[in-house]
């Protein structure tokens, strides 16, 4: 008895304080309808801010989101940072449909599963993907961790599964080695429909092989891939050269913009110092104008580079890829050497307004290309490589909005329902014997009326429920009870499953 007595204290208390809660949340309701008006009022106004300031600067934007983060200081509403998002069951549906169709078609072309880690030291992109690109300068999330080291969220996977190379030796395996990974990316953009600041690939490696049949390897794969998803693939291919047919290039192009550059975007004007070769993909109008007779990258290849691309586009037109070479692509990273490419939704018709500019109105569904020089320049070791990545969350979009049919899961055939505590206790381990005998059912042990759980049973169109009281627990039987016709039948326990097997056939 004593123990008892301060436990129903605590109930009653308890009680008392759900009354008073509840006499203040009605209290509270007309104060809430007001608040909530308010609150609408606010999020409306937010978006036509929103949408004046589209053509905001990237430094606007920062200073923006600064004060916006000051003015939320002090009221709890806790949402995701912006450019982050939650991926809900029913959102999950079509990362799954990617995500098995992606990585069983990995594994039968040979592709193993890497895992690197999402902090790595910030120095190793800044090696990588390049000090002067704009991922590096202007949307890596960096910072100090406790010990004073820079790190950061990776921007990309590459410079990872190259410093994964190089540290593990795995230039000790069989030549090439092939990987494959899926994991989230964190970079500092503006945040638009299908792009966020935590964003996941889904990506291939090839490291040991200069072959070109492994880059055309890589794009086969890529249109396969999309082909299976429902989404037709178009690509855009071009070759960077090496470094040697890189600088004739880069000759050529500084002479070419030199009259130009008082014309180009502030941006441009800065990357025409530090790397002419990224004006390329500007996706300014005006820069776009002057680049439109620019000249080609592929007339610029030197012999070895040349026989390269060709053999590449040999090997796709086998295969039958749609692709088209365009001068304008170089990619935003530093590393990339000889081919690389980029993919989009194939063009519905040939005038489809969203090629014309590439890139600006269709963002890619993914792209890659080789990148010859970057494991040599972290260890010296001269071992050419290629990757290749898609854009999950932009495929998602892609799905979305073809109206992909999902198919559909496996829908339990049972509703397993319980009354009493007795009948509870038996559950868990019912449910588990009717699990190892491949009997799909469904459960919610959180109700406790039957009639709840039945109706729970009819939405989700079970054959049979199974019913179990405190008399069927004393008996060791269940009740099985049709769904369609309401016939119900006592079955022994220890027959249950064979009965089922049974009338389930
Ligand atoms: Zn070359
Ligand atoms: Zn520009």
């Amino acid at each position: 008895m004593n123990k008892k007595k301060p436990k129903k204290k605590n109930v009653s208390k308890k009680i008392n304080r759900v009354k008073k809660t509840k006499k203040l949340q009605a209290k509270k309701i007309n104060k809430n309808k007001k608040e909530k008006e308010k609150e609408e009022k606010e999020e409306k106004e937010e978006e036509e801010i929103k949408e004046i300031k589209l053509e905001e600067t990237d430094e606007e934007m920062e200073k923006r989101e600064k004060e916006e983060t000051k003015a939320k200081k002090g009221k709890i509403r806790w949402q995701t940072l912006r450019g982050m998002r939650d991926i809900l069951p029913e959102e999950w549906r079509y990362w799954d449909y990617f995500l098995t169709r992606a990585e069983k078609l990995a594994e039968s072309y040979g592709f193993e599963r890497i895992e690197t880690p999402i902090l790595e030291e910030a120095a190793l992109y800044e090696r990588s993907t390049g000090a002067s690109s704009d991922i590096i300068r202007k949307q890596m999330y960096s910072f100090r961790d406790k010990s004073g080291t820079p790190i950061a969220l990776r921007p990309e996977i590459t410079p990872s599964i190259a410093r994964a190379y190089i540290e593990k030796g795995l230039f000790n395996r069989p030549q090439p080695v092939k990987f494959f990974y899926f994991g989230p990316n964190f970079r500092y953009e503006r945040p638009q429909a299908g792009r966020y600041r935590q964003f996941y690939q889904f990506g291939l490696e090839i490291l040991g092989s200069n072959e070109p049949i492994s880059d055309a390897e890589l794009i086969v794969f890529a249109k396969v891939l999309l082909e299976t998803l429902g989404i037709k693939p178009f690509f855009y291919i071009n070759s960077l050269g090496c470094s040697e047919c890189r600088e004739i290039y880069r000759k050529k192009i500084i002479k070419f913009l030199k009259g130009k550059r008082r014309q180009l975007c502030p941006d441009c004007q800065r990357r025409y110092r530090e790397n002419p070769l990224r004006v390329l993909d500007c996706k300014n109008s005006r820069c776009q104008n002057i680049l439109s007779v620019v000249p080609q990258f592929v007339n610029s290849l030197c012999p070895n580079c040349h026989e390269h691309f060709i053999e590449v586009l040999e090997y796709l037109d086998a295969a039958n890829v749609s692709r088209e070479i365009n001068s304008y692509l170089v990619r935003g990273l530093d590393y990339y050497t000889n081919t690389v490419f980029e993919f989009f939704p194939a063009p519905k018709d040939k005038n489809d307004p969203a090629l014309e500019i590439m890139g600006q109105m269709v963002p890619a569904l993914g792209g890659g290309g080789r990148y010859n020089n970057l494991i040599k320049s972290f260890s010296g070791r001269d071992v050419p490589a290629l990757g290749l990545s898609f854009g999950v969350d932009r495929i998602i979009e892609e799905l979305k909005a073809n109206h992909i049919p999902l198919p559909r899961g496996k829908k339990p055939v049972v509703f397993l329902a319980q009354i009493g505590k007795k009948a509870r206790r038996q559950c868990l381990p019912l449910f588990e014997t009717l699990r190892i005998n491949d009997i799909k059912c469904a459960m919610n042990l959180a109700k406790e009326s039957l009639k709840t759980q039945l109706e729970q049973a009819d939405n989700l169109g079970v054959r049979f429920a199974l019913i179990l009281g405190s008399q069927e627990v004393q008996d060791e039987t269940i009740i099985v009870r049709n769904m369609i016709s309401g016939v119900q039948e006592h079955i022994p326990q220890n027959k249950l499953i064979s009965y089922l097997k049974t009338i389930l056939r």
